[in-house]
């Protein structure tokens, strides 16, 4: 039941036989859930021919025509990265990452993203996430294979999973969050942060890159969402009265 809530994302995968040596990956790390973002030549043969063995896993794999309907339901979205990022991202290692997926997912669906061959994650997809984490390599050659990436952070959630009692640690008291109502918090924000002259769309600069970092970090449940979006609407309703 844990496990079935992690989900390993793929955004926008080239390379068929990665996509097959990904669910190969999974399986053995007794992980099921694999969601397909817009791939490129899929369904394929080589696909098949990579997963020897797990099939299975290949053919329930849920695929999706963008990254926000494979994240739905999610409160916890961590993205993968070969180089180091700027401080938009909180940063996690390897085994912290793991911890962190295993206890959300006592509560609920979670993501690991992964990114395309070529280009990884572009910024837009990394907005959508929580932490970044990066696998330690060569200083100058990082770049690893999308399935090897996706088999060593699944190998340390198979570690944090079976390591670790199977007791509830999570940090939040309550419902946890989701996705698309955390994106509606921060268009919601936007919005009114707009119409108090706080955020001048012509000049944004980091503004809400900064906000959601910060919000993520808190993961408020949902009677704490509930209250933030309070505000906002009474800010708007004070506006609208004077
Ligand atoms: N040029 C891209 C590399 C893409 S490799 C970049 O610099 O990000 C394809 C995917 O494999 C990446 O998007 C990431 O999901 C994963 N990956 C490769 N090397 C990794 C590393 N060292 N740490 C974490 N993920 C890695």
């Amino acid at each position: 039941m844990v496990l079935s809530n992690i989900r390993i994302v793929l955004v926008r995968p080239t390379h068929p036989g990665n996509v097959g040596a990904t669910a190969r990956a999974m399986k053995n790390m007794s992980l099921r859930s694999l969601y397909l973002v817009a791939p490129e030549n899929y369904p394929s043969a080589q696909a098949s021919d990579r997963a020897v063995g797990a099939d299975d896993v290949l053919q329930g794999a849920v695929l999706c025509a963008s990254l926000d309907e494979a994240l739905q339901g999610c409160h916890i979205v961590v993205g993968t990265s070969a180089r180091q990022r700027r401080i938009e991202w909180p940063a996690l290692d390897a085994a912290s990452c793991a911890r962190r997926l295993v206890e959300g997912a006592r509560l609920g669906p979670v993501a690991l993203l992964f990114g395309q061959e070529r280009t990884g994650l572009l910024n837009a997809e990394l907005d959508r996430c929580h932490y970044v984490v990066t696998i330690p390599a060569d200083k100058d050659f990082s770049s690893l294979n999308l399935a090897c990436a996706v088999q060593i952070l699944t190998y340390e959630i198979h570690c944090a999973m079976f390591s670790e009692p199977a007791t509830d640690s999570s940090s939040t008291e309550g419902r946890p969050v989701s996705h698309e109502d955390m994106q509606r918090f921060y268009r919601h924000l936007e919005e009114v942060l707009q119409q108090i002259d706080f955020l001048d769309p012509e000049n944004p600069r980091r503004l809400m890159r900064r906000l959601t970092r910060m919000f993520n970090r808190t993961a408020p449940d949902h009677n704490e969402m509930n209250i933030l979006r309070g505000i906002l609407t009474a800010i708007q309703t004070q506006r609208n009265k004077s």
